[in-house]
């Protein structure tokens, strides 16, 4: 009986892990979560043509979900500007940003920050990577990105400037390994943006509608304080208070511009 029992539950822990973290085969790529629902497919597809349509992403960056059925799992397209991507483009990663089937296509060569952020922020489940060159300047200033419009108050929580000089030295700036991703993760800590000293932000949210209007109005929200800005006087900055109770509001009526952004992305 004891012998039975313990069978038992050593399969009840093997299924339930490999319902969560599919086992890989020695030194091959690691196993598939199965397949995803098409439609979810087409919001990733949707999120990389309105982000480039956009101006967030140009013929660089990536934007990537989690994989819906699985946690340890997360889909990006194979390295590719974001305008051209279609649903046969999106590959499978593990967290540590291994590709499941590659198939002679190259990784991003920054997916890191993609795999990295997952496996820090269980309530993450989209992530943009851009070079928007509003923002740029927002990174290497000591003139803080801060909101004062009702669109960007997500950003009253604090916009973290990710310096990779700290953790790298001298490098080329790319999230180029596991390491640099970790860094940049513990840098985003529980924020929906950090900017990336030199090279541009990495963005979350916590579905693929919620990252594209963080990333669309991050974008907006940095062009209008350089405008503000030059206006010369002082600026008059949302609350941290009026941050929070725009952004509890906000969040319901997201559906509303993705909706037309993603008909419009998917010409339908
Ligand atoms: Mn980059």
């Amino acid at each position: 009986m004891a012998n039975f029992l313990h069978r038992a539950s050593s399969i009840l822990l093997y299924a339930a892990r490999a319902s969560v973290a599919p086992a890989s085969p020695a030194g091959g790529a690691p196993a598939s979560a199965g397949p995803v629902d098409p439609d979810l497919i087409d919001d990733l597809v949707a999120a990389n043509r309105i982000l480039a349509d956009q101006g967030v992403l140009d013929g660089y960056g990536h934007v990537s979900m989690r994989h819906p059925n699985n946690p340890e799992r997360y889909l990006l397209s194979h390295s590719l500007a974001p305008e051209l991507v279609t649903a046969a483009d999106i590959m499978e990663h593990d967290l540590d940003s291994n590709p499941v089937d590659l198939r002679g296509r190259t990784a991003f060569l920054e997916r890191f920050i993609h795999g990295e952020i997952y496996k820090a922020r269980p309530d993450v489940n989209a992530v943009v990577h851009s070079h928007s060159p509003a923002v740029v300047p927002f990174g290497v200033s000591n003139v803080p990105l801060r909101p004062f419009y009702h669109m960007g108050a997500f950003l009253g929580v604090g916009v973290p400037i990710f310096e990779i000089r700290d953790v790298g030295g001298m490098t080329d700036l790319l999230v180029r390994n596991p390491e640099l991703g970790r860094a940049l993760a513990q840098c985003l800590a529980d924020k929906p943006v950090a900017l990336m000293r030199g090279h541009g932000s990495a963005i979350v949210g916590s579905s693929i509608p919620s990252a594209v209007y963080h990333a669309i109005y991050t974008d907006v929200t940095a062009r209008m304080q350089v405008q503000a800005l030059m206006l010369g006087g002082s600026i008059n900055y949302l609350e941290p208070e009026e941050c929070r109770l725009v952004a509890a509001n906000i969040v319901r009526t997201i559906g509303r511009p993705w909706e037309l952004w993603r008909r419009k992305a998917l010409g339908r």
